[in-house]
């Protein structure tokens, strides 16, 4: 830190991203990422606008806030294209919070909305979750801040349906709801529909996770026209090109082969449940999770344990040292050889451990 950093950034705990190795091979199960390639149209769309690079994008994204629009059956002012959904959540945090509007999260969540919210200098309190890990809807309901919900929730996976959800958008109209739905594609009900009803809902999703495009960084927020005006307003004020050339056609092909990504949740929600099967014949005990994760805990052998241990063979899984969830690590779902190796390297830790 130099000495002329203001103190309002000195005390900022940064986000600690999850391991991206670049030394071994691992099997990569840590930061929730696809296990299968982008789509065909989306690496050929991107290729060819490398020609075009030396030109600045479209600032508006028009194409691929067009094919969003027809996929999500909403119009396009009721969109914003961003850098990842983390830059959504972000200009959300900016837009609608201050020192007077605190914002509002589980005490269990994305860790990044409490670094979202020190950057901003914006007051949060964090509300626990159920003892089941269940996000506390009464508590929630009961607060008057921005309230921030993954849905599913990360890292225990575990989701609210929409009416729940349209029931804490509806005790709290004076105030945007927002619902973080980076794994919603994985098995649960999204709350884009309710964006039509409430002015204060404001729904952000991923290419990240399902349209296997981490690397590419394209997120997006759907909620009503005055929402998004004041989140774009805050994009022109920052970064008017946040979106690259390339990222934004790989979106177009991506939206465009809607088969093949329908075809990968599907495998994912499958490997997911055998995995669950597996660990669960071996003693864990697993939250129920529709997102492209599993959070579980074993009765053999401690979380920090099994993770260091699972490291050692070559196999990178999550592992969160926060008091109530430390006996737990957070499993990214790959592919179904992935998943066999990380269940018999499991086995082989279990086996030495007894
Ligand atoms: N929300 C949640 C709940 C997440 O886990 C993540 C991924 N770490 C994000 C948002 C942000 O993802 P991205 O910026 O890649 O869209």
């Amino acid at each position: 830190m130099s000495r002329f950093l203001t103190d309002r950034y000195k005390v900022l705990k940064p986000y600690t991203p999850g391991e991206q190795p670049q030394d071994k091979k691992y099997v990569k199960l840590n930061t929730n990422e696809s296990p299968y390639p982008p789509s065909k149209t989306a690496m050929r769309l991107a290729a060819e606008e490398l020609e075009r690079l030396k030109l600045y994008p479209d600032p508006d994204c028009t194409r691929l806030t067009r094919e969003l629009a027809v996929t999500y059956g909403v119009s396009e002012d009721e969109l914003i294209v961003t850098n990842g959904s983390d830059e959504v959540l972000n200009f959300a945090f900016m837009a609608f919070c201050d020192e007077r509007t605190p914002a509002v999260f589980p005490d269990i969540t994305y860790g990044f909305y409490r670094v979202f919210a020190d950057l901003n200098g914006v007051p949060y309190r964090e509300i626990p979750l159920l003892s089941d890990f269940s996000v506390d809807r009464e508590g929630m309901k009961a607060e008057r801040g921005v309230l921030f919900i993954a849905n599913p929730n990360a890292p225990t996976g575990i989701a609210l349906s929409a009416s729940e959800i349209e029931d804490i958008v509806a005790c709290n109209r004076e105030r945007v709801v927002v619902v973080d739905e980076a794994y919603v594609d994985f098995g649960a009900e999204s709350a884009v529909p309710l964006t039509k009803k409430y002015d204060n809902l404001l729904v952000t999703m991923t290419f990240s996770k399902s349209r296997s495009m981490a690397g590419a960084r394209l997120g997006f927020g759907i909620g009503c026209r005055d929402l998004i005006s004041d989140l774009v307003r805050i994009k022109y004020s920052t970064n008017p090109y946040n979106v690259n050339r390339m990222t934004a056609a790989a979106g177009v092909g991506a939206l465009l082969d809607a088969d093949y990504f329908c075809e990968n949740c599907r495998q994912i929600i499958e490997t997911r449940e055998w995995t669950a099967r597996e660990l669960a014949a071996l003693g864990f005990d697993l939250t129920p999770t529709r997102a492209n994760f599993l959070f579980a805990k074993s009765d053999k052998i401690g979380g920090e344990e099994l993770y260091l241990a699972l490291r050692e063979r070559g196999v990178l899984v999550r592992h969160f040292s926060g008091e109530r969830i430390k006996e737990y690590n957070r499993i990214t779902v790959g592919s179904m050889a992935e998943m066999q190796i990380f269940i018999d390297k499991t086995k082989e830790i279990l086996e030495v451990n007894r």
